[in-house]
């Protein structure tokens, strides 16, 4: 496949686009024109599917006719509301679906897997994450680190790039976890770093951990709906990650966990618990001492949150209609290989404007992230006045995401078209490029 720059390639890349018709399955925001905007902006926000609202006026209309009794009656009661989410969700993640549970908000479901997976001992007490994560990620452990009476800066170990690097290479990262060695409790990397849009080698991190006896987990915000997981056959210890990205849950979405089998019947690993993770057979007996239910299910505190619930059923089913990750992931590196085409023919200084996620597909997602020297809010603004929605990250980078359930390659051209009308260059001058030739020559550089 050759890319261009021309609307009749993108016309004709979104007219053998055999996943085309799940962008009518989207509500489309308009840009400033009226128009459908290009909407670049599903790492951060992912749009409203149609059958969102469907599916939660079902539970409204539950509840208005049933009351309470919609707890246990009806198509979809509401004590097992979230049973038949897992297994679609474990699919997305690639895992048995009893290691899964949808509940809560992610960073809330964070704290929930440290106190299990997170446990210091005198000797044993650090934590590894990656450099710069996410905020709320970096609060979550900072304050588990202090629940534990330990100093963060002592017991929090931070793995930067190295110096003229902006992604970190995984041999760097499998060095620190065997130098770090028999301090190391738990490892807690983002599987992709929402900054820079680097996909971790969760493989190798989740081996290089175990190796020196220390628990593996993952912070999947900006993966899960995004890259191929199969958290399982990594044998990763636990993970979460929130709905409202690329699963188009909502804003404020309900939150996914996984927690592999071996940790299924632990009852003796201490949790945070509530009547919801109780045996459900025994639930309503309402009697003292906890006893968990198998599986991930059994570190659920509440009642489930049916509404938020509610949109997230109605996403999964896109993707499950979509056939999963395995086309969406075919389209979603020719459409972020054309953004990274149409970047490289502006041909600007790496001085001026430098993409700082990986060239090689296998190392990132939908996003790149622009890094921008000089006039980047102009850019920003730029961009926006043009109805291409993306996202700005202080203190200078561009985030644009091209997501392949509703994004077009028509999206990525205006897209690109803006950005050459910035530096005021003609767009049409571009050179076409192989696809393949551009993965062959991605540096390694992130391995
Ligand atoms: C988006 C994101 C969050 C947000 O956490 P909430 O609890 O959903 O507000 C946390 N961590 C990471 C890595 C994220 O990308």
């Amino acid at each position: 496949m050759r890319y261009d720059s021309s609307p009749a390639f993108a016309a004709a890349q979104d007219a053998a686009d055999p996943l085309a018709r799940f962008r009518a399955e989207f509500h489309l925001p308009p840009g400033p024109d009226g128009q459908p905007a290009a909407y670049l902006c599903g790492n951060s926000l992912g749009l409203l599917p149609r059958g969102a609202r469907a599916a939660v006026e079902a539970e409204f209309v539950a509840w208005e006719t049933r009351g309470v009794e919609g707890h246990f009656r009806g198509e979809r009661p509401w004590t097992t509301y979230q049973d038949a989410l897992a297994a679609p969700a474990a699919r997305l993640v690639g895992a048995h679906e009893a290691e899964v549970v949808i509940m809560n908000t992610l960073t809330v479901n964070l704290h929930l897997l440290l106190v299990s997976f997170y446990q210091p001992t005198a000797t044993r007490y650090k934590v590894l994450m990656e450099g710069g994560a996410f905020p709320s990620d970096q609060y979550a452990l900072e304050s588990q680190a202090r629940l534990h009476g330990l100093d963060p800066a002592e017991a929090i170990v931070e793995m930067l790039p190295r110096p003229g690097e902006h992604t970190l290479r995984t041999a760097d990262i499998e060095a620190k976890i065997a130098e770090l060695g028999d301090s190391l409790a738990t490892i807690i990397f983002g599987g992709l770093n929402y900054y820079t849009g680097q996909v971790y080698d969760m493989a190798a991190i989740t081996r290089a951990g175990h190796a020196v006896g220390a628990t593996v987990g993952f912070d999947l915000a900006h993966a899960a709906g995004n890259v191929p997981l199969h958290l399982h056959d990594w044998d990763v210890d636990y993970a979460c990650w929130c709905t409202y990205k690329y699963l188009n849950s909502g804003p404020g979405g309900t939150s996914g966990v996984y927690i592999h089998e071996r940790f299924h019947h632990r009852p003796d690993l201490l949790r945070l618990a509530g009547w919801w993770g109780h045996d459900p057979a025994a639930r309503f007996e309402m009697k003292k001492g906890f006893q968990p239910t198998p599986g991930a299910a059994g570190w659920q505190l509440s009642c489930g949150q049916i509404l938020p619930m509610a949109v997230h059923r109605a996403s999964l089913d896109v993707f499950e209609a979509a056939g999963g990750l395995t086309a969406l992931r075919a389209k979603s590196e020719k459409l972020t290989g054309y953004l990274e085409f149409l970047i490289q023919q502006l041909g600007r200084p790496a001085s001026e404007l430098e993409i700082i996620t990986p060239a090689d597909p296998a190392r990132r997602g939908c996003q790149l992230s622009l890094l921008v020297h000089r006039r980047g809010r102009a850019l920003f603004e730029h961009l926006a006045a043009a109805g291409i929605i993306g996202d700005w990250r202080e203190p200078n980078v561009i985030r644009l995401a091209p997501v392949p359930l509703y994004n077009s390659f028509e999206d990525v051209r205006r897209a690109g078209a803006a950005l050459a009308e910035f530096y005021d260059q003609p767009l049409q001058d571009a050179q076409p490029v192989e696809a393949r030739a551009m993965a062959a020559e991605a540096t390694p550089a992130t391995t």
